[in-house]
C-alpha cells in the first residue's frame, strides 16, 4: 500500500521551478529545450527542466561575476545567517524534499530523509565557520617588517554535482563558497535536477543575493560547462562525480590553472578482523553497504574478512540483505529502492556475473532479472569465496551487492585493503586498540571508519587520497577550498 499518494507526489513535483536560475531570475533555456526527469523506480517521466545552451551557461557565469566583489565585501555575519535561515528552511521542508528526492533518484524516503538532513547540516556548519575566516599577525624572523596573513575568497566558482546524493553533494560546495564570500554556477547531475533547483529556490526565499548562486541543467554537461570552465573569469572548479570524468576536468582546468577540488570514485575495504564483534560488523555492514542501495562513494565495496569468522559473518550479512524490501521508496516498508538508470543496473549485474564466472558463490540475491518489475531494481547480493580476479574487487559496484574474501593475517589484510588505485574510505572492525591504531595508519584512505559504517558529518574533512581526488569538504577545512592566502609585507622601523 502507497503511504504518499500520487496526487501528494505530483504536488512536489509541480512545486519545484523547472527553469534555469541566473541572477536571481527564473528563466526558459534560450530556444526553450528541456530534458526529461525520470523515476528510476517506474521508467515513467516526472516532468521536464530546461536544457541550457552553452550561452546560457555564460549568462550564469557573467550574472556570478557581476556580484562577486559585492558579494565578498558582504559581512561574514550576514553570509552565515542567509545560511543559517537556509538550514532552517531546508529542515522545515524536510518530507517534501526528502519524497522530491526519492522520487528522482529512487531511495527509500527515510534515507532520503537522512540526507536532506545531512544535507541542511552543511548549511549549519558553514553558518559557523563564516564568522571564523582568520589570518595571521607576526614579525619578521629580523625585526625588519610586520608579515600580516589574510583569507579572501578565490572568486566565482564552477560547481558539478552527481546524481547520488542530489542535495548533500550541492550543500557541501555551496555551503563554504557562500560562507567564504564567493559567488557560483552549480550543474546538477541531469538524472536528479530536482532537489537542486528547490535548494535554488529556498536560498533565493531566505535572501541569497541575486547572482550569488546560479543553476542551470542541461542534457550535455561538456557543451555547457566547457565554456566556463575556459572562462578566464572562473578561479574555481569543484567537482564531485566519476575518476575519469574528474580526470578530464583537471586538464581541461589546467588550461586557466584553475583552483580545483576533486571528490571522485572510491572503492572501500570492510575489514573485519578475528576478534571484531561479528554481530557489530554485520550491522556496520549493512549500512556502510546498503547506504543509498549501494550507490555511494562510500559504499563498503569489498568485505575482507578473517577465515576464523567469515561463515558466520557471511550466514549473517546474507540473512540480513535477503530480508530487505525491495520496491517503490515511496511505499511503505520499503529498504531498498531502484539503481538509478537501467546502465547501472547493467554494469553491477555484469560484475556479479564475472565474479561468479571466476568461482564466487551466491549467497543471496543474484545476477537474475526480477520478473514483472518495472524500474531499475537489482536484488541484495552476497557472494562468498570471491577471487582475487574478480572484476568487483577492484571497479566500484555502485549497487546492493557484497563480495566476500578472507584473510589470514592483519598484513595480508592490510595489503587487501590497499591493493586499489582509489583511497577514499576503509572500514575496520577490531576490538584490539593497538592493532586498531596500526591498521589505520597502514590504509591508504582519506578517512577511516573504525567499528562503525558510516564516516560523513558535516563537521569532519570528508575526502579521499590517490584515484579518489583531493581537497576536503565540511569541517574546519572545508571552507579552504574556497579561500585564497594574500600574504602583505609591511615595513615597520
Ligand atoms: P559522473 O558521470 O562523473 O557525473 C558527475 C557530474 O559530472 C554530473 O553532474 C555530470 O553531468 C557531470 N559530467 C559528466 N561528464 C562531464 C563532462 N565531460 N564535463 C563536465 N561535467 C560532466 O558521475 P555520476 O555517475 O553522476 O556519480 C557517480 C560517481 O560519483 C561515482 O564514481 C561516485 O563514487 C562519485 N562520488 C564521489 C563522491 C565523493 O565525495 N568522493 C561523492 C558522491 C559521488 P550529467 O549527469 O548531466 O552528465
Amino acid at each position: 500500500m502507497s503511504t504518499i499518494s500520487s496526487s501528494t507526489e505530483q504536488d512536489v513535483v509541480a512545486k519545484v521551478p523547472k527553469g534555469l536560475f541566473i541572477g536571481g531570475e527564473w528563466r526558459d533555456a534560450t530556444g526553450g529545450a528541456t530534458l526529461p526527469v525520470e523515476d528510476p523506480s517506474t521508467g515513467d517521466s516526472l516532468c521536464e527542466v530546461a536544457d541550457a545552451t552553452p550561452e546560457d551557461a555564460t549568462a550564469a557565469l557573467d550574472a556570478a561575476c557581476a556580484v562577486q566583489a559585492e558579494w565578498a565585501a558582504t559581512p561574514p555575519r550576514e553570509r552565515g545567517e542567509i545560511l543559517r535561515r537556509a538550514y532552517e528552511a531546508v529542515v522545515a521542508r524536510a518530507e517534501e524534499l526528502a519524497l522530491l528526492m526519492t522520487l528522482e533518484m529512487g531511495k527509500p524516503v527515510a534515507e532520503s530523509r537522512a540526507e536532506v538532513l545531512y544535507a541542511a547540516d552543511f548549511l549549519r556548519w558553514f553558518s559557523e565557520e563564516a564568522v571564523r575566516i582568520e589570518g595571521r599577525w607576526a614579525t619578521a624572523p629580523n625585526g625588519g617588517m610586520r608579515m600580516l596573513t589574510m583569507r579572501q575568497p578565490v572568486g566565482p566558482c564552477l560547481l558539478i554535482t552527481p546524481w547520488n546524493f542530489p542535495l548533500a553533494m550541492g550543500t557541501r560546495k555551496i555551503g563554504p563558497a557562500v560562507a567564504a564570500g564567493c559567488t557560483m554556477v552549480v550543474k546538477p547531475a541531469k538524472q536528479t535536477p530536482l532537489s537542486m533547483l528547490a535548494l535554488a529556490q529556498i536560498l533565493d526565499e531566505v535572501g541569497l543575493p541575486d547572482g550569488v548562486l546560479n543553476v542551470f541543467t542541461s542534457r550535455s554537461a561538456s557543451k555547457t560547462t566547457g565554456p566556463l570552465i575556459d572562462d578566464p573569469r572562473l578561479r574555481k572548479l569543484s567537482f564531485t562525480g566519476s575518476t575519469e570524468v574528474g580526470r578530464q576536468l583537471m586538464r581541461q582546468a589546467s588550461e586557466n590553472l584553475l583552483r580545483v577540488s576533486m571528490e571522485l570514485g572510491g572503492n572501500a575495504p570492510f575489514v573485519v578482523f578475528e576478534d571484531a564483534d561479528v554481530d557489530a560488523a554485520v550491522e556496520g555492514a549493512m549500512v556502510a553497504k546498503m547506504r543509498n542501495v549501494g550507490e555511494a562513494c562510500t559504499a563498503a565495496n569489498r568485505f575482507h574478512v578473517h577465515a576464523s569468522v567469515a561463515d558466520a559473518f557471511t550466514q549473517k550479512l546474507a540473512e540480513r540483505m535477503g530480508g530487505l524490501q525491495l520496491g517503490r521508496g515511496s511505499e511503505d516498508g520499503v529498504t531498498v529502492g531502484p539503481l538509478i538508470d537501467d546502465d547501472q543496473r547493467g554494469k553491477v549485474r555484469d560484475l556479479v556475473e564475472d565474479a561468479m564466472a571466476k568461482g564466487a558463490r551466491c549467497v543471496v540475491g543474484g545476477p537474475e532479472r526480477i520478473p514483472g518489475v518495472p524500474g531499475y531494481f537489482f536484488p541484495p547480493t552476497v557472494l562468498a569465496d570471491v577471487p582475487t580476479d574478480a572484476r568487483l574487487l577492484a571497479e566500484e559496484i555502485f549497487g546492493p551487492v557484497a563480495p566476500i574474501a578472507t584473510f589470514e593475517t592483519e598484513d595480508d589484510a592490510i595489503v587487501a585493503a590497499n591493493r586499489t588505485e582509489f583511497g577514499l574510505v576503509a572500514y575496520v572492525y577490531t576490538r584490539d586498540l593497538d592493532r586498531a591504531i596500526r591498521v589505520i595508519e597502514r590504509l591508504e584512505t582519506g578517512m577511516v571508519g573504525l567499528n562503525q559504517g558510516l564516516v560523513s558529518n558535516a563537521a569532519a574533512p570528508f575526502g579521499g587520497v590517490k584515484q579518489s581526488g583531493f581537497g576536503r569538504e565540511g569541517g574546519v577545512e572545508g571552507i579552504d577550498e574556497y579561500l585564497s592566502i594574500k600574504y602583505a609585507a609591511i615595513r615597520a622601523e
